[in-house]
C-alpha cells in the first residue's frame, strides 16, 4: 500500500513538476561544459608547457654548444698565448722553466728518441691541430700532453728554442 502511494506520488511528481528535472539536467550540462572547457583550459596551458618546454631544450641546446665553443675557443687562446709567450725574444720570463726541463731530461730524451711518436694514453691524448700543424700519423689532429693539452711537438720545439736561448745568453 505504501509503495503503490509512493510510486504514483512520484509519477505525479514527474508528470506536474517536472522543473527539478530540468534543473538537474540543466546543472548536469552547465557541468559538462564547464568540464569542457576546463579541459580545453588543460590543453591549452599543456600546449604552452611544450612549446616553453621545447624553446627551453633549444636554449639548452643553444648553450651547450656555445659553452663547447668557447672552451675550444680558450683552448685555441691559451695555446696562441702560450706560443707567443715562449717566442718572444725577451727570455727572463723563461729561466724559471728551465731547471724543470733539466729534471726529467732522461725521460724527454725518450720522448724526443721516438720524434713524439710513443702514444701512451695515460700521458697522451689526440686533440685539435696545433697552431703549427703538428699532425699525429695522418689522423689530422696533434698528440697532446696531459694534463695540459699542450702540443707534444711544440712542446719538445719550445724546449730546445728555449736551451738553444739560454746557451745563446750564457755565451
Ligand atoms: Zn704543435
Amino acid at each position: 500500500m505504501r509503495s503503490t502511494a509512493s510510486i504514483r506520488l512520484s509519477c505525479s511528481a514527474l508528470a506536474t513538476n517536472s522543473t527539478p528535472q530540468r534543473c538537474l539536467l540543466r546543472r548536469i550540462r552547465t557541468q559538462q561544459g564547464a568540464a569542457a572547457q576546463e579541459l580545453q583550459l588543460i590543453r591549452q596551458e599543456r600546449d604552452a608547457l611544450q612549446r616553453e618546454r621545447d624553446l627551453l631544450m633549444h636554449q639548452v641546446t643553444m648553450l651547450h654548444t656555445m659553452h663547447q665553443t668557447t672552451q675550444q675557443q680558450m683552448l685555441h687562446e691559451m695555446q696562441h698565448r702560450d706560443d707567443r709567450l715562449l717566442e718572444a725574444p725577451r727570455q727572463p720570463a723563461a729561466a724559471p722553466v728551465v731547471p724543470a726541463s733539466r729534471a726529467t731530461p732522461q725521460r724527454r730524451g725518450a720522448d724526443l728518441k721516438a720524434s713524439g711518436q710513443a702514444f701512451d694514453s695515460t700521458r697522451h691524448v689526440l686533440g685539435r691541430l696545433c697552431p703549427r700543424a703538428h699532425e699525429y700519423q695522418g689522423t689530422g689532429q696533434s698528440l697532446q700532453r696531459l694534463p695540459s693539452h699542450v702540443c707534444f711537438a711544440c712542446d719538445a720545439a719550445h724546449t730546445r728554442e728555449r736551451r738553444k736561448a739560454k746557451r745563446g745568453g750564457a755565451q
